[in-house]
């Protein structure tokens, strides 16, 4: 071990767990803490993150390298930031270069400069602005394309090129004089306060009144953690909640971080964040470019966006001068990343809200039992709106008893009756059945046969209108072939997925306009914001779709909400999926009746009498919530446990049980008091042609479970069995 002043400890984003120590040249400065360097590794070269600045090393002195060029001047992550990261690191047990370099835009990681001048951008010239699209010839659709988006505001290239306008065109209406490039961005001073006031805001309710009263007597100061429960029905007024919540810290210069589901970022909301916020928006999701992606986290890192809109992902943005972080929707699934680094989005806002000592408010309709927990034990205060907006009251909750009613492709007959009634009424539809393509079976009444997927445990599903049978879990497709390979007899089509409930709804109302919404019917650039702008502007009647219909979209003419088949979550094996399916229902529920118009929903199941379902037909979750932390203490699940998840596949069923009994070896050789269970088939055990398996540590406290996990990782990670199966660690697992 030597002693000396000139040491760096980077973190490099390779798999191994620690960072790596380099000399800094003599008489160079120590790069600061967060900044890039790049640095020789193996026989090239890397760029990572200078993470601390070490007193001594266990590297031998003539094994030590030096590094190369410093990238930043300032730290690329801040304290905090850096601090949070690290912290994510060693809890979630995943390489801390690989949780560092995550958190970056990808042009930071190639090594982009931070201060590199902004993208240039197009505007419309004053003649461009007299052009009718209408009149362009048809050949010119990428220049209408970039007309009519201009025409709202001036874009980057790379902007337009995301709307499928190329160069060329860009080029063409330039050399016409339509467009030109729009002077850059003057920079803007650091942190000011916003100026005008918002625009069109709605007088509060008494209840929303009470409810900012109340965060406003109970958030410390002018900073200061807390964290917030906002429960409220869907349609109550929540997102208000949040427009004034960040108004206020706009007005105090404060930054705001608001943290939204996958498809909960769509345009309808960042529109009407931009009427009331104007440009005071960055906004950071997995659908923009590089370019943008780059250009909106340098206006948060440099304070210039007071509101960061994001998924996922956005939880890593920068916030030099924080003043409140929003997490919508708080229950949602989409805020667990499930493959490589597995964090919580939400788990780790709370943590960056603790170390940026800004308050957070958690929001949602359906809790998750974690939050809902959190708040019964006082560690978050709830906050609630339990009415909605506008005179339309809950929907009444009707349950079909399938046992007594027929029903043809998913369509009971008493909902076929209530769908006329509300058509009639010019009201919209809503049907939730999560299963999409057209059948979920083919089968053979001749030898019983059911057509299986050849790399997976599940059946292919009927795709009638591709001509397809395909497997929802590993991509596989083949022709749809009706004769039976095995005996050559017709098959049939068995269940129904939206694609059929579409069509037999178009035999049943020839006059409705149906659409889907499922990931068949958007896997089209467009084609998502095409469907829900048609359901807002009444162009549809009938939206048929899978759980892509549960995410907070406010549309108004809808009055009848069905849930074809509620039993799929009823007997499921995971801890979760009661609350699970609590969410689902009681999420694609709130859609009904909205505005002023009453709701109805009607829930087709064969269990009636099922105690969950009992609760949602009230409408109340509370209850619900109550009554499903009581099993889950009584199971010692979480939130009373919690876990580590092992999992691990291989080609072969051997390796992925030799890899996790070796796990469940080391881990009982610790004598901890941690329990182990498993390791045990997942319930669909080949996927993809891999077998899979998972092992699971519960423990009643964190810190020993923690450990566990550490030292078990030290123990099996170099072994040959390790090398043989494909394995992860996931802490705080969504899915058991
Ligand atoms: P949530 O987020 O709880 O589902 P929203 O905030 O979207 O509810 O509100 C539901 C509807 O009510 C929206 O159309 C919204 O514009 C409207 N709204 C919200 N607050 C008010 C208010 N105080 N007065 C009138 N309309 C309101
Ligand atoms: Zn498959």
């Amino acid at each position: 071990m030597s002693s000396r002043r000139n040491l760096v400890r980077v973190a490099v984003p390779v798999p191994l767990a620690d960072a790596f120590d380099y000399l800094v040249a003599a008489g160079d400065a120590l790069p600061p803490v967060g900044s890039r360097v790049r640095v020789p590794f193996g026989r090239g070269e890397r760029i990572g993150l200078v993470v601390e600045h070490p007193a001594t090393t266990d590297v031998a002195p003539e094994r030590l390298k030096t590094i190369g060029a410093v990238l930043d001047a300032t730290p690329t992550l801040g304290a905090e930031l850096m601090a949070s990261l690290r912290w994510a690191a060693e809890y979630y047990h995943h390489p801390v270069g690989a949780v560092l370099s995550h958190a970056l835009p990808g042009l930071l990681r190639e090594g982009r400069a931070i201060d590199e001048p902004p993208e240039p951008s197009w505007q419309l010239t004053a003649l461009g602005r007299t052009i009718d699209v209408a009149d362009l010839p048809r050949t010119a659709r990428q220049q209408a394309r970039a007309l009519l988006a201009l025409r709202e505001r001036a874009l980057a290239a790379s902007e337009l090129e995301a709307r499928d306008v190329a160069a060329t065109a860009l080029a063409r209406l330039a050399a016409k004089g339509w467009i030109e490039r729009a002077a850059p961005p003057l920079p803007q001073p650091a942190i000011e306060p916003a100026r005008g006031q918002p625009s069109r805001e709605p007088e509060l309710t008494p209840d929303q009144r009470g409810v900012l009263e109340d965060f406003a007597r109970t958030r410390s100061a002018a900073k200061g953690f807390r964290a917030y429960l906002l429960h409220g029905v869907t349609g109550s007024g929540k997102t208000e909640i949040y427009l004034r919540l960040i108004a206020a810290e706009l007005a105090a210069g404060r930054q705001t971080l608001l943290l939204v589901p996958e498809i909960g970022l769509t345009p309808q909301l960042v529109r009407r964040l931009r009427e009331r916020f104007g440009e005071e928006l960055a906004v950071l999701h997995s659908a923009v470019t590089e370019r943008q992606r780059f250009d909106a986290w340098r206006r948060a890192y440099r304070g210039d966006a007071r509101l960061v809109v994001g998924t996922r992902s956005a939880v890593f943005a920068p916030l030099p001068a924080a003043g409140l972080i929003i997490v919508d929707e708080e229950h949602d699934a989409s805020y667990k990343q499930q493959t490589g680094f597995r964090y919580s989005a939400r788990d780790l806002a709370v943590v960056r809200a603790q170390r940026l000592d800004v308050p957070i408010v958690l929001g949602s309709a359906t809790p998750s039992l974690e939050t809902f927990n959190n708040a019964l034990q006082g560690r978050y205060r709830k906050l609630t709106l339990p009415r909605r907006i506008g005179s339309a009251g809950t929907p009444r909750v009707r349950i079909v008893d399938l046992n007594l009613h027929a029903s043809r492709q998913a369509l009971s007959t008493p909902l076929v009756a209530a769908i006329g009634q509300h058509l009639v009424a010019g009201c919209q539809v809503l049907l939730f059945l999560n299963r999409r393509g057209f059948a979920p079976a083919l089968f053979c009444p001749s030898c019983k046969s059911t057509e299986q997927c050849r790399r997976c445990d599940a059946r292919m599903t009927v795709h009638a209108r591709a001509g397809v049978v395909r497997c929802h879990h590993c991509g596989a497709e083949r022709a749809l072939d009706w004769a039976c390979g095995t005996c050559g007899a017709e098959r049939i089509a068995v269940g129904a997925g939206t694609q059929r409930v579409g069509e037999e709804l178009g035999m049943l109302c020839p006059a409705a306009r149906i659409a889907r919404l499922d990931r068949d019917s958007t896997s089209r650039k467009g084609a998502l914001d095409a469907v829900l702008t048609d359901v807002e502007t009444g162009n549809v009647d009938i939206l048929i779709g899978t759980q892509m219909l549960t995410k907070g979209h406010d549309f108004p003419r809808v009055t009848l909400v069905g849930v074809l088949n509620a039993d799929q979550g009823l007997f499921g094996t995971d801890p979760r999926s009661h609350e699970r399916l609590a969410q689902t229902i009681l999420q694609v529920a709130g859609r009904a009746g909205r505005a002023d118009l009453p709701g109805e929903v009607v829930i087709q199941t064969h269990h009636k009498d099922h105690p969950l379902l009992t609760c949602l037909v009230d409408g109340d979750y509370t209850a619900f919530a109550t009554l499903a932390l009581t099993e889950r203490r009584d199971a010692a699940w979480p939130p009373f446990a919690h876990l580590a998840l092992w999992q691990a596949e291989a080609s072969r069923r051997d390796s992925a049980f030799a890899f996790l009994e070796q796990v469940r070896l080391a881990a009982e050789a610790e004598r901890s008091k941690v329990a182990v269970l498993g390791p045990a088939p997942l319930a669909m055990e080949r996927k993809g042609g891999k077998y899979r398996a998972q092992l699971l540590f519960r423990s009643a406290e964190r810190a020993p479970l923690h450990r566990l996990v550490d030292r078990t990782l030290l123990a099996v990670r170099g072994l040959r069995v390790a090398r043989r199966a494909r394995w992860s660690v996931d802490i705080d697992p969504l899915e058991i």
